[in-house]
């Protein structure tokens, strides 16, 4: 089992070095789906018995959450007995999709969050205010938790509860971060200002499942409002329950870092070829020193890019653009590509805006856009609503004015991340 102990981070080694330790840990990576993961075994069959290179990566076929959904069973690498955490991701059908984890998994998914968070300058010093949930079958805020644990630093697991709840924990403990969703986090920074709490110790402000950040890496006015409260200390963090590995900027904010010997990450084009550093595509990861479900070029549905310029912190490893898209949520209207976020970051910018949410339906051609809006000053009219959106994103969606409890029962009910986006293609 390996150990995962916290030291000198790999990435800041040369890129020879990194490159040579991934190799590594690929071959062995893919030696052990071959032997333990029943989906590999019989996929890779043909594949002969020899030493990879980074570079024959791209040979290896793709790895699908359709396969995942289809074929659950078997890419569970590690026997019943090994097993020590299951959860549950959003299947492809609608069917939820299990991922299991060994303990050595567990103490992975901490290094890869301790490195992370490391990297954005928290210290043993840390006391972390945890907002998002650690229960409903979630892995990301037992990573983030245990992630906090194992830099040395401590944390309250507050969870999803009130506002009113965190801000009293603010003002009666010396917390100095807050890991959680951004929109929420940005509620909470509002509530704790229009309060008169001090927020002021708090330096590091770890966000998780929304975009901070535009394809040209410009701030969304997401983090344009954070920033308003925590000026220079909102950090972006991606994951995923299949990958097992986050991307944490680091302190310079430039691109998140994945630790240098947890995965390989590429970026494809449709057809699934591999695009050189700087070209947009989906994220495709193959995480390494998975036991539970080990997976060879996982194809995450996000769209990114790679950044191939070098870190001015000094890591060597390569860096992943921005999420700022998801493949699926593509929207085809009138002949005009667009994505939820172009019509979102209108929403976040306006004052009296307060919840919103998008259906999407339509099987020809053209998708019909359905956007639900709930204000906390004036209406749909006196906050211009129509033309605001229509000047960025050029073409007419239906609106419709929703009361604020509806459209937040609608957005926060029934998952564990804020739920904006409704498909009904
Ligand atoms: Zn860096």
């Amino acid at each position: 089992m390996p150990s995962f102990i916290l030291k000198e981070d790999l990435s800041f080694q040369p890129p020879e070095v990194i490159q040579a330790r991934q190799e590594e840990l690929l071959n062995q990576q893919i030696r052990y789906c071959r032997e333990k993961s029943p989906f590999y075994k019989k996929q890779l069959a043909s594949f002969p018995d020899k030493h990879y290179t980074l570079e024959d990566l791209k040979d290896f076929p793709l790895t699908s959450k359709h396969d995942l959904h289809l074929h659950n069973d078997d890419f569970i690498a590690a026997s019943q007995r090994d097993i020590a955490d299951i959860v549950f991701t959003s299947g492809t059908t609608g069917k939820p999709c299990r991922i299991a984890y060994t303990l050595s998994d567990l103490q992975r998914l901490a290094y890869s969050d301790a490195t992370g968070f490391r990297a954005t300058g928290m210290t043993p010093d840390d006391i972390a205010l945890i907002t998002c949930t650690l229960d409903r079958c979630f892995i990301a805020g037992l990573a983030y938790s245990m992630g906090t644990v194992k830099l040395g630093g401590a944390i309250i697991r507050n969870g999803l509860n009130t506002l009113e709840s965190h801000a009293d924990i603010i003002q009666n403990n010396p917390v100095t971060a807050i890991v959680g969703v951004p929109s929420f986090v940005a509620k909470l920074g509002q509530y704790l200002a229009d309060n008169g709490v001090d927020y002021s110790k708090i330096r590091h402000i770890l966000c998780i499942g929304e975009p901070l950040y535009n394809r040209d890496m410009s701030r969304t006015p997401l983090a344009m409002k954070l920033e308003g409260f925590w000026p220079g200390c909102v950090y972006s963090t991606y994951a995923s329950s299949e990958m097992v590995t986050s991307f944490t900027e680091c302190s310079t904010r430039k691109g998140g870092h994945p630790a240098a010997d947890l995965c390989i990450v590429e970026i494809v084009d449709e057809d699934g070829n591999p695009l050189p550093p700087g070209e947009t595509g989906e994220v495709v990861v193959t995480p390494l020193q998975v036991e539970g479900m080990p997976l060879i070029r996982f194809r995450t549905g996000d769209l990114s890019f790679l950044i191939p310029e070098p870190c001015p912190c000094g890591r060597h490893n390569m860096r992943l653009g921005p999420i700022f898209a998801r493949k699926a949520q593509m929207l085809k209207i009138k002949g005009t590509t667009l994505y939820p976020a172009n019509f979102f970051d209108v929403l976040d910018q306006i004052e009296g805006v307060d919840n919103y949410y998008m259906e999407v339906s339509g099987t020809g051609l053209s998708d019909e856009v359905d956007l639900y809006v709930s204000f906390r000053e004036g209406d749909m009219e006196s906050n211009h609503v129509k033309e605001k959106l229509l000047a960025r994103t050029r073409v007419g969606v239906r609106l419709h004015t929703v009361a604020a409890d509806a459209a937040h029962k609608k957005v926060f009910g029934s998952t564990r991340k804020p739920l904006r986006f409704f498909d009904l293609r």
